[in-house]
């Protein structure tokens, strides 16, 4: 597989490539067409595998198809740690250069105000984590609607850090998402929160 036959977008092609991702990783071979079809993924991968670009690729190729008005998010990126939600920006900001796709950052410790200001110009992408984005979401600040796929990164982590009540409160508010998660270790707690998230069984990568 390489990434011109994944049917991507022409711009994305280009950015994965002035990225130097010559050829997709083992992880990203298996995740992005599955990813594509709509199919929801547990996907086990180490940092370093990369993961980060195997949801991102879909996730952004899925924005960039859709177009409609209101721009409410499409996307949810949660992760474990603001450091982590701050990488991923990074690298969206890279693939979707120059494509009508903008993420907004919701973490805990930067000013609220700011970040719902960002939400209301209108993104495709929302990357956080959870207790900041329940605040927006009891605030009514943020609408999750139109969200079509939720990814969660470091599941793993999530649970060991209590976050399950969290990911459970802000998934209620969607309706039925393709559900990517990414996980370095799958013990049973990862498996049951797969089962209890995805509308159909998840394909699971190894
Ligand atoms: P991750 O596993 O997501 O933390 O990614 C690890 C690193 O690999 C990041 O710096 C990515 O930019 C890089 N990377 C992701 N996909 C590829 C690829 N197909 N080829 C080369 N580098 C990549």
């Amino acid at each position: 597989l390489s990434f011109s036959r994944c049917n991507l977008p022409q711009k994305l092609l280009q950015n994965i490539e002035s990225a130097g991702y010559e050829i997709p990783t083992p992880v990203q071979m298996q995740a992005i067409p599955a990813a594509l079809k709509g199919q929801s993924l547990l996907v086990s991968s180490e940092t370093g595998s990369g993961k980060t670009a195997s949801y991102l690729i879909p996730a952004i190729s899925f924005c960039s198809n859709f177009r409609k008005e209101p721009k409410n998010p499409l996307v949810i990126v949660l992760t474990p740690t603001r450091e982590l939600s701050i990488q991923v920006e990074q690298q969206a900001k890279i693939l979707a250069k120059g494509l009508p796709f903008k993420t907004a950052l919701v973490v805990g410790g930067d000013a609220m105000p700011r970040q719902i200001h960002r939400i209301q110009t209108g993104i495709e992408m929302i990357i956080g984590t959870p207790g900041r984005l329940i605040d927006l979401l009891t605030k009514h600040d943020v609408h999750l609607d139109m969200v079509s796929i939720l990814v969660i990164d470091e599941v793993d982590c999530m649970l060991q850090k209590g976050f399950r009540e969290q990911v459970m409160q802000i998934y209620i508010s969607l309706s039925q998402p393709q559900v990517l998660l990414y996980s370095a270790t799958i013990p049973s707690e990862v498996t049951k929160m797969a089962t209890s998230l995805a509308k159909e069984k998840t394909i699971n990568i190894i």
